[in-house]
């Protein structure tokens, strides 16, 4: 069996991996089948270090290898907050406005690929399957490549890929999708981004459908397909049991005995439609009077990106919406929206979102969204809460028995809103028990054997 090699912008430590979430402990449990590697940056920012350069650690975590790089000041800047955060992470998401194409950035996103490139040869065997992730790292293979590196290398993208047009307004657009042929398989989380990634090589770079998501072009010919990632449902499911899960599911409940908790738990991020959602709940008060006193939204939206100007835009107007919303509906003895700005202890979210009484999951545009699933998973199946998920996030083409909104149509989502909030019983545990079995169905450790073996049957050029 050939030795596993993931590739991510952060490396987590498998032995800590409920810290880290789902996708740590399924890549922590393949790469322990294998005994494997896992490369990335190391968190480490050096005042003043050579652009280009940065050391390498390797430790070992039970039988897995830990190699991460330190990255410069100015190489972190242009890589991670530039490029990969300021161009790719809005355009992918369909922000075009939100875009800071500034001439700069590509040079530090190609210089710390090949920096990684450079360091991550050193480390590999010649029968190693090689696995990269997500937006900052679209040019490794390439990299690899020049540098003679003839492994099998699949490359998933966790975020959306957008439409052929859209994509084009990236300045570098041909250079990055020629980059991803020198992978052997490229992996989306949806369909949706399947037939954007074929209408656009089709279309700008000439490729040639082979069939079957075979492309040929540049000499290379790769397989695309959509790997719809998911989590590991028993793992989740054994954190709602467990003692913090338990204690939090009670203390709330009790706190919000006499309420309708509706819950929505994100990054603060522009991709999850916050402000829209916060209109859409004041707009479920003003509509449906029979919530003013009852229907309680609790937002947990967790600092991130924080030295970056648009989220701290977003913040202001996140901390006005919910201020005017208390201010207008409020009573002395009830706050219709709890806004919190701060981390949730990972072992405490399943209580909490088995108290919702319904999860608000309405990003603009979503790779795929793992809180839609974290909440199904948390549900009591006797007595589920409802699922209002927006159909721009990937999840929506699995999730089918979710309530869909679209989260631009403000009215209509407080429509939705209403009807989860009065779903008779029965009806809530249909749709709970049909989307319980697809989250088991289709869970991570499926996902991650699926582009597994697609990488290592079908996948070489
Ligand atoms: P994204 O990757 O864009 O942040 P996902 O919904 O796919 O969105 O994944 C988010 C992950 O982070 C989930 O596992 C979720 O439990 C966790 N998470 C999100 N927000 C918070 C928060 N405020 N506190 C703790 N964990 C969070």
């Amino acid at each position: 069996m050939s030795r596993l090699v993931v590739v991510s912008n952060r490396v987590a430590d498998p032995r800590k991996a409920v810290a880290a979430g789902g996708l740590a402990v399924a890549l922590g449990a393949a790469l322990s089948a294998t005994g494997g590697l896992w490369f990335g940056w190391s968190g480490t920012v050096v005042e003043g270090g050579a652009p280009g350069e940065g050391e390498l650690h390797v430790q070992q975590a039970g039988s897995v290898t830990l190699a991460t790089v330190d990255l410069c000041a100015e190489d972190h800047a242009g890589y991670y907050l530039g490029y990969s955060n300021g161009v790719l992470w809005p355009v992918f998401h369909y922000r075009l406005d939100l875009a800071r194409f500034d001439a700069g950035f590509i040079n530090a996103y190609r210089r710390v690929n090949q920096l990684f490139a450079r360091k991550l040869m050193t480390e590999l065997r010649p029968d190693d399957i090689i696995w990269v992730h997500d937006y900052h790292l679209i040019p490794l293979a390439a990299e690899l490549r020049a540098m003679g590196c003839a492994n099998r290398i699949g490359f998933f993208l966790h975020i959306p890929l957008p439409p052929q047009l859209v994509l084009a307004a990236i300045p570098q657009h041909e250079w990055l999708m020629r980059a991803l042929f020198a992978y052997d398989l490229v992996g989306f989380q949806a369909e949706a981004d399947l037939l954007h990634f074929s209408r656009y090589v089709q279309a700008e770079a000439g490729a040639v459908d082979l069939g079957e998501h075979r492309f040929r072009a540049f000499d290379r010919t790769l397989r695309a397909g959509a790997f719809p990632i998911g989590i590991d449902v028993d793992e989740f499911a054994a954190l709602t049991h467990a003692k913090e899960g338990v204690d939090m599911y009670e203390r709330m409940k009790e706190e919000y005995s006499r309420r309708k908790l509706l819950l929505g738990v994100e990054r603060l991020d522009y991709s999850k439609g916050l402000p829209q959602r916060l209109r859409a709940f004041k707009t479920l008060l003003q509509k449906y009077p029979g919530n003013l006193g009852s229907a309680t939204l609790i937002q947990i939206a967790s600092p991130s990106r924080e030295d970056m100007g648009t989220y701290t835009d977003l913040l202001q107007e996140l901390e006005s919406l919910c201020g005017a919303i208390n201010g207008d509906f409020g009573e002395l003895d009830w706050m219709p929206v709890r806004y919190i700005h701060r981390n949730v202890a990972r072992r405490r979210l399943p209580g909490l979102y088995r108290v919702a009484r319904v999860a608000l999951v309405t990003p603009l545009r979503d790779g795929m969204n793992l809180v839609a699933k974290e909440f199904i998973a948390a549900q009591d199946p006797a007595d589920p809460g409802v699922l209002v998920l927006s159909r721009f996030a990937g999840a929506a083409e699995q999730l089918k028995q979710a309530l869909l909104v679209n989260p631009y149509d403000i009215d209509g989502t407080a429509d939705t809103i209403q009807q989860a909030l009065q779903m008779p019983l029965s009806e809530r545990q249909q749709r709970h028990q049909k989307l319980l079995e697809n989250i088991r169905t289709q869970d991570v450790h499926w996902w991650r054997k699926l582009f597994l073996d697609a990488l290592s049957e079908g996948g070489k050029a």
